[in-house]
């Protein structure tokens, strides 16, 4: 079996005009030095940049105006000399020589401005037939000079773009779409996606079939798989956690991306923020933490850089990334083929118009600070594999959804809902009788939640939730796990009271969260997951975890008391008979602009307990990569061992 590098650099090269001598400092030593103290085995090496440049002798791409040699050609060949997978990059959204000299191909947006003014790229049209020709002619001049000797095929800046060019207004109107309506706009833009990526598709694959060919979108949708699919072999993960994207969105895209079945990489950078940066370093111990992360989260890694335009190779810069790719290199045997083992699935609840606000980015934070093992899943996916799942906040039912879950729970599965999620899509009916009516929604902006029992933390109170919640009733045997109380009355000119927030009325009674009789199906009344996303409040967190935990009850895989901003993730390699336990831990904290983590400090004593499928006794357990035998317990269906000590990212190896 051939797995995909894990230790690749995407090597940015996107080079103005004006920069002399392009390329001419490149030297062959000084890039096999920088592939050596990089530990690196895959390289992203450019072909055309957003400049519109090519860094090659094209016969139709004009090259870089000072540059003379095929910097390329020669970056391949030692590629090729060294054994490291290389990938070849071409601009697809962005081509300033392009958007110049063929103003017409520029994206046009209503109220946007894409002049050519400002000193940024400017968004082009991939509607546009010319500049599509232009692209694939350029995709295919690649593959025939270099295609013996590459990896694969890597496009960037291809997002499905809303436009309104006369391009699209043309193509819109011929395919009965309305210019002047956002929706169909949208519509639009992503069969012009789809036109885009089949006619790159068929480009490459005329010349090889079985060239990979990942087109780049930053972030992939979890509503459109055929957008994903796109991408013929491995996906990429853009994440800069500094960059804007935060150090928890990296696993969320993780734990959807482990179900599509492709061989995956996160892209970080070693930038203090985000690309485009010469001389922005982060610290090296956050390089080492977010390598770590993308290998417990079951992928590979991929480390942003952008080389000088001379072409020199910046010592620092590898530097810094060997000391991440180092350690990966030694943990590699334990990573590759590894599966992620997961007891509970998040139905997706992403939606185009929710992608920066959507219930799963607080779902996600609570089931990895809570230390469970989970994917995001969609209706493609086989609800039997999970233990439990989780429908947040917004996931309405159709009747073949609810008929899938109605199934699913008569096969034993369980099912957290939270919001209005469970309810039909044509009405607040839920989707099966568990005993819980849903009266709409509660007309008080503000409610709290009582938990019937001493919750960690602060124990019994009346909790602040900051969003309106539903208006439950429940039946006979339903278990209340924590009360709603309404507030007196919704703030206005006419009455309030103090700063924000009306008080509690401690004599209204609501049920708030709740289990049915049979223990297997969970409701809370709240829109919990997006308080949790924009609040972060402890006792949002804590109720979720403690319904999760009395669904889940002995079934629950895996436990530790690793602190909340720990996260571990069991996986599983088939081949080796072996599972692996991913630990990580880092203080992330926010200096300026930035999350920072410049600490690696060390976790000592952090307790596990497994409960392996069919009460597996392991042959051995150990810490890897160092091969450390681990003492360990069996008993009661539980193996249970102790990590003395780990900096960082820890993992141990347990052999069964
Ligand atoms: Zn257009």
């Amino acid at each position: 079996m051939t797995y995909l590098p894990l230790r690749q650099v995407h090597l940015d090269f996107h080079t103005g005009d004006d920069m002399p001598d392009v390329g001419s400092r490149f030297s062959e030593q000084d890039f096999r030095q920088a592939l050596t103290v990089g530990h690196i085995s895959s390289v992203t090496l450019f072909a055309k940049c957003h400049h519109g440049w090519a860094y090659y002798p094209s016969a139709m791409v004009p090259p870089h105006p000072t540059m003379t040699a095929d910097l390329l050609g020669r970056q391949l060949a030692v590629c090729r000399e060294m054994g490291v997978r290389a990938q070849v990059y071409i601009s697809a959204g962005f081509d300033e020589h392009m958007a110049v000299t063929h103003p017409e191909y520029r994206n046009v947006l209503v109220g946007g401005d894409n002049t050519l003014l400002g000193a940024h790229f400017h968004q082009l049209c991939l509607n546009n037939d010319g500049y599509l020709e232009y692209l694939c002619a350029q995709v295919a001049e690649v593959m025939t000079l270099y295609g013996d000797r590459i990896g694969g095929i890597f496009t960037d800046i291809c997002t499905p773009t809303p436009c309104v060019c006369p391009a699209c207004i043309r193509s819109m109107l011929a395919a009965g779409l309305n210019p002047e309506n956002p929706a169909d706009v949208r519509r639009h833009a992503r069969a012009v996606y789809s036109k885009f990526t089949d006619a790159v598709n068929r480009t490459v694959a005329a010349q090889d079939p079985a060239m990979p060919v990942f087109h780049n979108c930053g972030d992939l949708p979890r509503n459109d798989r055929a957008w994903v699919f796109a991408n013929t072999a491995h996906l990429e993960l853009e994440s800069l956690p500094t960059g804007g994207w935060g150090y928890d969105h990296f696993p969320l895209s993780a734990a959807y991306c482990r179900v599509l079945g492709r061989e995956f990489i996160g892209m970080t950078g070693k930038f203090h923020t985000t690309w485009g940066e010469f001389g922005g370093y982060k610290h090296p111990n956050a390089l080492r933490y977010e390598t770590g992360l993308s290998l417990a989260m079951g992928g590979g890694c991929s480390i942003g850089d952008q080389l000088h335009p001379l072409g020199m190779f910046d010592p620092a810069t590898y530097r810094l990334i060997g000391s991440a790719y180092a350690e990966v290199e030694r943990r590699e045997p334990w990573c590759f083929g590894a599966r992620a083992v997961a007891d509970i699935a998040l139905f997706t609840a992403y939606t185009e118009e929710n992608r920066h606000i959507c219930p799963d980015i607080g779902a996600n934070r609570i089931l990895l600070e809570g230390k469970y093992l989970y994917n995001i899943i969609d209706r493609d996916c086989d609800f039997s594999a999970y233990k439990l799942i989780v429908f947040p906040d917004t996931v309405r039912f159709d009747g073949d959804l609810a008929a899938r879950v109605r199934e699913y729970l008569a096969g034993g599965g369980r099912v957290l809902l939270s919001g209005e999620s469970g309810r039909m899509t044509d009405s607040d009916a839920f989707f099966a009788d568990f005993g819980v009516t849903d009266d709409g929604e509660n007309p008080h902006d503000s409610t709290y939640l009582c938990p019937t029992y001493d919750m960690k933390g602060n124990g019994r109170a009346a909790y602040l939730m900051y969003r309106r919640g539903r208006s439950l009733r429940i039946g006979g045997g339903v278990r209340v796990l924590a009360e709603m109380q309404d507030s007196y009355f919704n703030r206005s000119f006419r009455h309030f009271c103090s700063h924000f927030y009306t008080p509690n009325d401690p004599d209204s009674h609501r049920p708030g969260c709740v289990l049915s009789a049979d223990g297997r199906v969970g409701c809370i009344a709240w829109y919990v997951f997006d308080e949790y996303r924009a609040n972060g409040a402890y006792h949002q967190k804590q109720i979720v975890c403690d319904m999760l935990d009395a669904l889940l009850g002995d079934a629950k895989t895996l436990e530790t008391d690793l602190p909340s901003n720990g996260v571990t993730t069991l996986l599983y390699q088939e081949a080796e008979h072996r599972y692996v336990q991913h630990l990580l831990y880092a203080v992330t904290k926010q200096r300026g602009r930035a999350e920072v983590i410049e600490d690696a400090i060390p976790l000592r004593d952090v307790a596990v307990t497994l409960r392996l499928p069919c009460g597996v006794t392991p042959r051995r357990v150990m810490l890897v990569p160092d091969c450390t035998a681990l003492p360990f317990t069996c008993s009661d269906g539980c193996l249970r061992y102790t990590v003395p000590e780990f900096t960082l990212h820890g993992m141990v190896a347990i052999e069964v």
